[in-house]
């Protein structure tokens, strides 16, 4: 049996996936099994943020995998208490829990804003607010604040709590929540699984607002587009709003699986002994790995983000072939005149990776990708839009 083969055989049916074997990498550059190298436009769901095989972050990894592998939170750990403390500087949070991908990151802020409105207006059942067209992950109750009707059928019963108001519409925010006991709004800053669409600022700003004057927590789920990913260190810090949760993980741990629930002010006293845990969570070789992800998300790097972005920006915006350019940083959605499955399949051909959002190629290169690789995917990108090979 080919290994192609084996895969279907063993592996639930769960993923449609491309006819590619990664094997190996260095940097923005990607091998498969015949040795074909592409110029990787995806990093692994814009999780690996400086490449592949980067050397500080391998050796950060390497270094703690050599002391201790896991420990359990029954101790101290000082990979990860590291890693709170530069969260917590670099973000304004008061504290954080660590679990182990984006879904348990968004799982525990949805049990912190329940149990803040209980303890703070008494106990009942409170609702969160999230978006239409979001996505938040793939447990039972990430699903249910998911605002896209597709993923709410075949796992009923669904938790009751979430109510969807529409992007960029503040009164339709407003509706849900005229509703009442409302707890928290939940939402990403740009929409990535949705279409890559950053929400207008104006509407970010309005959110906010309404938050505050019905005593509501803001929640940011920055796991897409936190880490440097839109040109902060969390997209949030850009758009100038003070939230009072923050999800992440994706690019948490270049290439290992952890996430944060960063707590604000208002909420940081919220969980208590006993009333969450993870087993893995803050795992020591993910939590140094992320340490040395956040130690190098600098100004420079930042700057360098915004410009790459800038550059993609300018040279597919109206290009033969191309609709729409949309995201922020690094995260950025490109829509096609041409099916987006031919446009991707031609990519491929010509040596470059992206990946798609809905009916548009997604663009999540490296932070670092030099600016070389870059014109190169760019140049492929344009010419697979238009039909032709370069
Ligand atoms: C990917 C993603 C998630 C889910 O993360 P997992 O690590 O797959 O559980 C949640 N929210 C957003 C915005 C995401 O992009």
């Amino acid at each position: 049996m080919s290994f192609k083969q084996k895969d279907k055989q063993y592996i639930a049916n769960t993923y449609g996936r491309f006819d590619l074997h990664l094997v190996s990498g260095k940097g923005s550059f990607v091998y498969d099994d015949e040795g074909k190298e592409y110029v990787d436009m995806a990093t692994g769901i814009a999780v690996n943020t400086f490449g592949v095989a980067d050397e500080a972050w391998t050796e950060a990894v390497t270094a703690q995998l050599a002391q201790i592998q896991h420990t359990s939170n029954l101790y101290y750990s000082t990979p990860c208490i590291r890693l709170a403390e530069l969260l917590c500087l670099r973000t304004g949070a008061k504290k954080v829990f660590f679990g182990n991908s984006g879904a348990e990151a968004n799982e525990c802020a949805i049990k912190v804003a329940r149990k803040w409105a209980q303890d703070t207006y008494g106990v009942g059942d409170y609702t969160i607010i999230t978006l239409k067209n979001s996505f938040h992950g793939r447990t039972v109750t990430t699903l249910a604040a998911t605002g896209q009707d597709v993923f709410h059928k075949d796992f009923n019963p669904f938790p009751q709590g979430f109510a969807y108001a529409t992007a960029n519409d503040l009164q339709s925010v407003e509706a849900c929540f005229e509703q009442g006991k409302i707890a928290a709004v939940m939402m990403e800053l740009v929409q990535g699984e949705g279409g890559v669409i950053a929400l207008d600022k104006g509407f970010v700003l309005g959110v906010e607002r309404l938050c505050r004057e019905k005593g509501a927590l803001l929640m940011i789920d920055e796991v897409q587009t936190g880490n440097g990913r839109c040109g902060n260190l969390y997209a949030f810090q850009g758009y100038g709003i003070s939230p009072d949760v923050v999800s992440t993980a994706k690019g948490l741990g270049g290439g290992l699986p952890i996430g944060a629930t960063m707590l604000f002010e208002r909420v940081e006293n919220t969980l208590t002994a006993g009333s969450h845990g993870s087993t893995f969570g803050g795992n020591p070789i993910a939590a140094a790995g992320a340490v040395s992800v956040i130690e190098r998300i600098d100004e420079e790097l930042l700057l360098g983000v915004r410009e790459k972005s800038a550059y993609i920006f300018s040279e597919l915006s109206g290009a033969e072939g191309i609709v729409s350019v949309s995201g922020l940083g690094l995260m950025i959605g490109v829509g096609t005149q041409k099916d987006v499955n031919e446009v991707l399949k031609a990519c491929f051909e010509m040596g470059v990776l992206p990946i798609k959002a809905k009916n548009k190629l997604r663009l999540l290169p490296a932070l670092n990708i030099p600016m070389s690789a870059l014109k190169r995917a760019v140049a492929v990108i344009k010419a697979a839009a238009k039909g032709e090979r370069i």
